[in-house]
């Protein structure tokens, strides 16, 4: 080879190297940019989005909605990033003969690491390893789902709402989103993703559990997909265990009402909630296979790191158990999806709705093991920055705290009150529809945020309902708790409905939400929020009737667009 021809070969070398290394450049997270050390906000997810979006055409981007505008801080878009093989966006678009897994980042705005985890996994899907998968899974991603949260490091959104509560009577605009995304693309798998406080157990998730959710689901999430995600985390030395909560022993908290726990009572220990509030249950109710992921956590900088990596790899452990099941998880939703049709439309005796549950023991299982973390008596204060000899001072900033694993050794704890069952405590049989008065847009509303089909009646007409005379009430202690006592005696009445008047059918997608959200005695319904006023006094109809058989009423759909 002469000279010349050693030189352009040189030349193409060279200019080959560099064009390699230009395509695989890896875009950064805005957290790996800034190497974790500060949590990233809204204009960095948008600037990460923009140039990942233009890279990679598997990715589309849609604004979904807007947070409120505040005194402290502007209303924010709110993003859904949609990941297909196909580099579609519209929900119609969708190739269904795959599943759709939706991931929501960050209600809680100070549990940081989920979103931080879900832009890293938005980037492996687009542009990295994970991009394969999409073959088999289309993923829908909300990343930051409480930007103003997130600004500020606080749980709550821009107007005080925990999102998480917030799923009943969908008040925020999140949530309003989320519910809105849901209906449109109609995702199999739903994955919440937060944090919780620091554990042994480095990632948790926890599957759906009110009893109106076909139990399939609950035992399919347990014993395949969650078994499935522990081993693949075992593999990346990470601890798992399904999601627990711990509370005082006959509390429940979960509705969200401000209620103090007595503090020195015994505890007690549980599966995640049954209310439908939440972004894992408010989703299963429509038979999908929900999920909640919480991420152990200090919540501080120091650790955001570790953490957003436990994050990613429980996110990645579902996303490749559905990639690796994918016509098995899709027949069992779309079944469950169908046989709800068939069972609102058949309304049999022994398949009610259940309004009210309790969490019991289980006599095969008395007590659970768990492993935790104890802190060990350490003489360690901290590590010296600085060097220091006998009789210098010593300064507050001359230490840095000591984060080493001897402060903290693992030990096994026994928990004797394990409540692992839910057991129903008031069930009904499935109606045929609601009428709700025509001067309550307000609950209309609701309904129709949830993505429920509401129809109003052109002209008056009569019909039998059944209404609910009052005998006795308590009313709660709090907002967002059910009366403390409601006794009702279901009466048949034949009642002029007026034009206007609301009429929602049962038999729709919705078939186990809508008892739960418009029964006066329901533990998860909207008489449960103050500002409703659906409470009855003493003596009065409830003013939301139940009918039982179907009926002919001149209807036509409210607000279908
Ligand atoms: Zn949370």
């Amino acid at each position: 080879m002469n000279s010349r021809k050693k030189a352009i070969l040189l030349i193409l070398g060279a200019w080959l190297l560099t064009s390699l290394s230009l395509a695989a450049e890896v875009i950064k997270t805005p957290a790996e940019e800034t190497r974790y050390t500060r949590y990233s906000q809204h204009e960095e997810v948008t600037r990460f989005l923009s140039v990942l979006s233009a890279r990679n055409p598997v990715l589309k981007v849609r604004i979904a909605g807007k947070t409120r505008d505040v005194e402290n801080y502007p209303g924010r878009d709110l993003f859904l990033c949609v990941l297909t093989e196909e580099g579609v966006l519209e929900a119609t678009a969708l190739n269904r003969d795959k599943p759709t897994l939706l991931f929501i980042a960050s209600q809680h705005g100070n549990e940081q690491s989920g979103k931080e985890a879900a832009l890293r996994l938005i980037r492996d899907l687009a542009a990295g390893e994970l991009r394969p998968v999409l073959k088999k899974v289309n993923v829908l991603v909300i990343p930051q789902a409480n930007p103003y949260g997130n600004y500020f490091d606080i749980r709550q959104n821009e107007t005080g709402l925990d999102l998480n509560r917030d799923h009943v009577k969908l008040e925020g605009e999140s949530t309003k989103i989320i519910h809105r995304i849901f209906s449109l693309y109609q995702p199999e798998i739903t994955m919440d993703i937060h944090e919780k406080g620091d554990d042994y157990y480095r990632v948790s998730v926890g599957c759906v559990s009110n009893l109106n959710i076909h139990r399939s689901l609950q035992d399919y999430s347990r014993n395949m997909i969650m078994k499935e995600i522990e081993k693949k985390l075992a593999r990346k030395k990470i601890t798992f265990h399904e999601y627990l909560v711990s509370e005082v022993l006959g509390m429940d908290t979960s509705s969200g009402a401000r209620v103090v726990q007595e503090e020195n009572r015994e505890m007690m220990l549980r599966f995640s909630t049954t209310d439908l509030n939440d972004g894992r249950n408010s989703l299963g109710i429509y038979e999908t296979l929900a999920f909640i992921q919480e991420g152990a956590s200090r919540h501080d900088l120091a650790s955001l790191e570790a953490r957003t990596g436990w994050q990613y790899e429980g996110l990645r452990a579902l996303l490749e158990v559905v990639a690796e099941h994918p016509e098995e998880m899709l027949r069992l939703v779309k079944k469950l999806r169908a046989d709800l049709l068939t069972r609102a439309r058949q309304r049999s005796g022994d398949d009610p709705v259940h309004l009210k549950m309790a969490y019991v023991r289980d006599p095969n299982q008395p007590q659970l093991e768990l492993k935790a973390f104890e802190s060990t008596s350490s003489n360690i204060r901290g590590i010296l920055k600085v060097d220091k000899k006998a009789g210098d001072y010593l300064l507050a900033d001359d230490i840095a705290p000591y984060q080493g694993p001897s402060r903290l050794k693992v030990v096994t704890r026994v928990e004797k009150n394990w409540f692992p069952l839910v057991e129903s405590r008031l069930a009904i049989r499935r109606p045929s529809g609601y009428i709700i008065p025509a001067d309550r847009t307000d609950l209309a509303e609701v309904l129709v945020q949830h993505g429920i089909r509401l129809q109003i009646l052109e002209k008056a007409a009569q019909v039998e309902v059944t209404g609910y005379k009052t005998i006795e009430v308590v009313p709660a202690r709090a907002d967002y708790l059910a009366p403390e006592k409601l006794e009702v005696q279901p009466e048949k009445l034949k009642i002029p409905l007026k034009r206007g008047d609301f009429y929602v059918s049962c038999q729709q997608p919705a078939a186990n939400l809508i008892p739960c959200l418009l029964e006066p005695q329901s533990e998860y319904g909207l008489i449960r929020y103050f500002g409703f006023k659906l409470v009855p006094e003493a003596g009065d109809y409830f003013s939301i009737y139940r009918i039982e058989e179907p009926v002919t009423l001149p209807l036509v759909d409210y607000k279908s667009w």
